[in-house]
C-alpha cells in the first residue's frame, strides 16, 4: 500500500462535538453526505489553489493569482467613495495596492505599517496602481504547502477550512486498502490511496485542467472502482430479483379469455410492435420470478394498449392488475380508455375497473377501497393514492406504473409491498409453480411472499449506454413501431414577434374543423403569476379568434373537478382551443388536435418539448407543432436552449431526442438523479468512460461469483445507502 503523502499535513481532530449532542458542524457535513471516514476521503476538491510558491510582483502579470510577500509600507482607512481600507505592499521588486471594502478591525491591525505580511489574491492593473481585492492575508515566513490546496464545495455554516480539516482527518484514517485486488483493475490504475492522497492534495507541477475534467490517471482508479460497485450492486439486485416469487399468470388464452376478447373489440390491429412487446411481457409474466419490464415507446406509440392486454392476461389468470399514473389526469384518461375496452368484458364476469385518486370524495372512495378489498375490482387505476397505506389488493399481482421516471423509488417499493396480499388470498392454484419448492427460503411455498410484476412505461427512451449500466437490472421491451396513419409532425421556429401569424394559422385550423393546443410554461416561481400568465393569454386568444371559438383553460392550481370538466370539452371537440401550462405534458390523446404552439419554447427541457408535441400528429390530419421562443435582454436565446430547439426541428424521433437530451444535459435526468437527492456517478461519466463500463460489466459477475465477501464489501465502500436505491 502507497504511503500517506508527505504533501498532507496531519490531521487534526475531528470536529466532533463534546457531548452528545450533533454539533452544527457535524449537521452540516451529513447534509453533505459526509458521515463515515470513506465518505470524508472521497469527497473530492472542485478546484484547486496554488498557494506552494510566492512569487516576486516586478514577475507577475495583471488578471493573474499571485502569493507575494512583503512589507506593509502604508495602511489607512479611506471614506470616499466609499468606505474602505487600503494597504500598501512592498516587496522589494514593486508595490501593490490592497483593497477591503469589508473588513474587520483585526484585518486593520494585521496590515499595520511595517508588518511583514504573505498576500494571496487576484491582481489587477488600474489608473491608480496594481491592486489586489480583498487578498487572504498571513504572516510572511509561514511555511509553504507542497501541495496545492484543495476548495471543496461546501455549504452555509461549514467554512472551508473546517470542511478541509475534516476531509483530512476522514482521508487519514479511512480504510483504503484495496478490497479488490489490484491486479484485477484496469491497467496502469493508480493505487486507492495514492489516487486519492494526490487527489485531494496534488503535486504543483500537475496539469491542473486534467483533475478539474477527471482525465488524470489518479482519476481513473476511482471511476473504475465506482463503475464496478454500480455493476455489482446491479447484479446483485437481479440475482435476488430471480430468487423472489411471483404468482405465475399462465391462463390459456383462448378464444373466451378476456384477452382475446380484448383484441376482438378494438377498433384497429395491433402494430407488429405491440404484439411482440405482448408476448414479452406474457413470457415474463409466466414465470414464478416478478417481472421487472420497461415498456418504452416514443409518445403516441401505444403503450397503453399493450398495458391493458398485460392487465387481461393477469385477470385471465384469476389475479387483481394495478396501473398508475403521476398525474391525475392522465390517469383519468387511461381510466376512461380502460374502462371502455374492458368494463363491458369484466361485467359478464362479475369484476369491473375501479378509480383511486387522492381527491375522490371519500364515500366514493371507500366504496372503490372496498371493491379492491373484495376482489371485485380486477383493475384498479388511479393516481399514487392506488399505494395509499389504506388500500388492500385482494390478489395483486400485475402494477403497471405509466411514466415510471415520475415516480419516487418508495413509491416504486410501496407497490411492491401491496402484493403482500397475495399470500393471503384464496389459493393460488395453478399460479403455484410446478416443482412446488424453493431453494431459497427452504420453507414451504406458502409461506414465501409474494412480488408482483412490474410494467414500467416510459416515453422517454433509455440511451443504450444507459440501459446497459444502470438499468443492466431492466429487461426492456421497445415499441419501435407508430401505429399506421399518422403523419409526421411538422416543426416550426417561430419568433415571439411574430405571434400575430401564429394566431391567424390557428384561424385556418379551426376552420377546418381541427382543434389547437397552446402550451404556457411556468415563468415565474409563483404559480398565482403563471396562472395570470395563462390566463391573459386565454384571454388575448379569444378576443383574436372571435366569438364562435371557444377557448379553454387548463391549470395545475384549478381543482380537479374543474380540470377533467375542461379535459372532457376538449376531447368531445366542444372547446377547439385548450391554453395549458404543462399539466397537459403526458399522455393525453385528443386525436382531433392538429397543432401544438408552445409558447416561450426556449424554457422547456428537450425530452418535455417532444412530449408536447407527442399530443399532436394522433390522428390522420397533417399536424404542426410551432415553437413560440423568445430571445433574452441579450437578443438571443442561450446555447444549451439553441441546441434543444434545433434539435426539436431536426428530429421527431424520440430515440435521437433523448440521445441529444443526454449530450445536451448529462445522464443525470435519466437517472431519476432529482428523486435520489444524489448524483449516482460521481466520478465515472458515462458519455466518456464506456471503456471502463465494459471492464466494469465483465469482472461483475465474476467477483460476485468467486469472491462474493469482497464484492459486497466493495458495494458498501463505494455505495454505501444508496446501494438499496439501485434495486428499486
Ligand atoms: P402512448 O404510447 O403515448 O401512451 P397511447 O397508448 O396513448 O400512446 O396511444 C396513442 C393513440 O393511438 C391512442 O388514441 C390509441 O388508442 C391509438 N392506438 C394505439 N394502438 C393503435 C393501433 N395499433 N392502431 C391504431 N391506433 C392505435
Ligand atoms: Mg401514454
Amino acid at each position: 500500500m502507497p504511503a500517506k503523502p508527505a504533501a498532507a499535513p496531519a490531521a487534526d481532530a475531528p470536529p466532533r462535538a463534546p457531548g452528545s449532542g450533533e454539533s452544527q458542524v457535524q449537521r452540516a457535513l451529513k447534509k453533505l453526505g459526509l458521515v463515515r471516514d470513506i465518505d470524508f476521503a472521497l469527497y473530492l476538491p472542485m478546484r484547486y489553489e496554488d498557494e506552494t510558491r510566492v512569487v516576486r510582483l516586478v514577475d507577475t502579470r495583471d488578471g493573474e493569482t499571485v502569493q507575494v510577500e512583503g512589507v506593509v509600507t502604508d495602511c489607512e482607512v479611506v471614506f470616499r467613495p466609499r468606505r474602505q481600507l487600503i494597504a500598501t505592499l512592498d516587496d522589494g521588486s514593486d508595490t501593490v495596492q490592497l483593497r477591503f471594502f469589508n473588513f474587520y478591525p483585526s484585518q486593520q491591525k494585521q496590515l499595520a505599517p511595517g508588518a511583514r505580511v504573505r498576500v494571496r489574491g487576484e491582481i489587477k492593473g488600474g489608473f491608480v496602481g496594481r491592486t489586489i481585492m480583498h487578498p487572504t492575508v498571513k504572516a510572511a515566513g509561514t511555511p509553504l504547502p507542497l501541495a496545492l490546496t484543495p476548495i471543496y464545495s461546501t455549504i452555509a455554516g461549514l467554512a472551508q477550512p473546517v470542511l478541509r480539516r475534516a476531509v483530512q482527518a476522514g482521508l487519514a484514517r479511512a480504510p483504503l486498502h484495496a478490497i479488490v485486488p489490484n491486479p484485477m483493475m484496469p491497467e496502469g490504475a493508480w493505487g486507492l490511496r495514492e489516487a486519492l492522497s494526490f487527489l485531494h492534495y496534488p503535486a504543483p507541477d500537475v496539469a491542473v485542467a486534467t483533475l478539474e475534467d477527471h482525465s488524470h490517471p489518479a482519476w481513473q482508479r476511482l471511476k473504475a472502482e465506482e463503475l464496478l460497485a454500480q455493476q455489482l450492486s446491479q447484479l446483485q439486485a437481479r440475482r435476488e430479483r430471480a430468487a423472489q416469487r411471483a404468482p405465475a399468470l399462465q391462463a390459456a388464452v383462448d378464444a373466451g379469455s378476456l384477452h382475446a376478447q380484448l383484441l376482438g373489440v378494438l377498433p384497429f390491429q395491433p402494430t407488429g410492435a405491440q404484439q411482440r412487446a405482448d408476448r414479452e411481457i406474457a413470457l415474463d409474466l409466466a414465470r414464478i420470478q416478478p417481472m421487472h419490464r420497461l415498456l418504452q415507446g416514443d409518445v403516441g406509440s401505444g403503450k397503453t394498449l399493450v398495458a391493458a392486454l398485460a392487465a387481461a392476461r393477469c385477470i385471465d389468470a384469476g389475479f387483481q392488475c394495478a396501473l398508475m399514473a403521476p398525474t391525475e389526469i392522465l390517469a383519468s384518461q387511461h381510466f376512461g380508455k380502460l374502462v371502455g375496452w374492458l368494463d363491458p368484458l369484466l361485467a359478464a364476469r362479475g369484476l369491473r375497473v375501479a378509480w383511486l385518486t387522492g381527491s375522490q370524495k371519500k364515500k366514493e372512495r371507500d366504496a372503490m377501497e372496498a371493491i379492491v378489498e373484495s376482489g371485485e375490482a380486477a383493475l384498479v387505476v388511479g393516481t399514487h393514492a392506488v399505494i395509499s397505506e389504506k388500500v388492500r389488493f385482494r390478489r395483486l399481482a400485475l402494477a403497471i406504473v405509466d411514466e415510471q421516471h415520475r415516480f419516487g423509488v418508495a413509491q416504486r417499493l410501496a407497490l411492491r409491498g401491496k402484493a403482500g396480499g397475495i399470500a393471503a388470498g384464496p389459493p393460488l392454484g395453478d399460479a403455484a409453480p410446478s416443482g412446488g419448492s424453493d431453494p431459497q427460503s427452504g420453507g414451504a411455498w406458502g409461506s414465501m411472499a409474494l412480488e408482483p410484476h412490474l410494467l414500467m412505461m416510459s416515453a422517454t427512451p433509455i440511451p443504450r449506454t444507459l440501459a446497459m449500466s444502470y438499468y443492466a437490472d431492466l429487461d426492456v421491451s421497445t415499441l419501435d413501431e407508430l401505429p399506421p396513419g399518422r403523419t409526421p409532425v411538422v416543426t416550426k421556429l417561430v419568433a415571439e414577434h411574430r405571434r400575430d401569424e401564429v394566431i391567424e394559422r390557428i384561424r385556418g385550423q379551426l376552420a377546418q374543423g381541427r382543434q389547437v393546443y397552446w402550451v404556457c410554461p411556468l415563468i415565474e416561481e409563483s404559480e398565482a403569476v403563471d396562472l395570470r400568465n395563462a390566463t391573459a393569454t386565454r384571454d388575448e386568444l379569444a378576443e383574436h379568434l372571435g366569438d364562435a371559438v371557444r377557448v379553454g383553460l387548463l391549470h395545475s392550481r384549478m381543482p380537479t373537478a374543474e380540470k377533467q370538466s375542461v379535459m372532457a370539452d376538449f376531447t368531445a371537440g366542444t372547446l377547439h382551443v385548450l391554453v395549458s401550462t404543462t399539466v397537459i405534458e403526458v399522455g393525453v390523446d385528443v386525436p382531433n388536435a392538429s397543432l401544438m404552439v408552445i409558447e416561450h419554447a426556449e424554457r422547456f427541457g428537450l425530452s418535455q418539448l417532444h412530449q408536447l408535441r407527442g399530443r399532436v400528429g394522433r390522428g390522420a390530419a397533417a399536424s404542426a407543432c410551432v415553437l413560440l421562443y423568445a430571445t433574452g435582454d441579450s437578443g438571443r436565446v442561450g446555447e444549451a436552449a439553441r441546441a434543444r430547439l434545433k434539435a426539436m426541428v431536426e428530429t421527431g424521433d424520440g430515440f435521437e431526442i433523448a440521445r441529444r437530451d443526454l449530450e445536451i444535459r448529462g445522464p443525470g435526468e435519466f437517472l431519476g438523479a432529482r428523486q435520489s437527492g444524489a448524483p449516482l456517478l460521481r466520478f465515472a461519466d458515462l458519455s466518456t468512460d464506456l471503456l471502463l463500463l465494459d471492464w466494469a460489466r465483465e469482472l461483475a459477475p465474476r467477483l460476485l461469483d468467486r469472491h462474493p465477501e469482497l464484492a459486497r464489501q466493495h458495494v458498501d465502500r463505494w455505495l454505501g445507502t444508496k446501494a438499496e436505491y439501485l434495486k428499486a
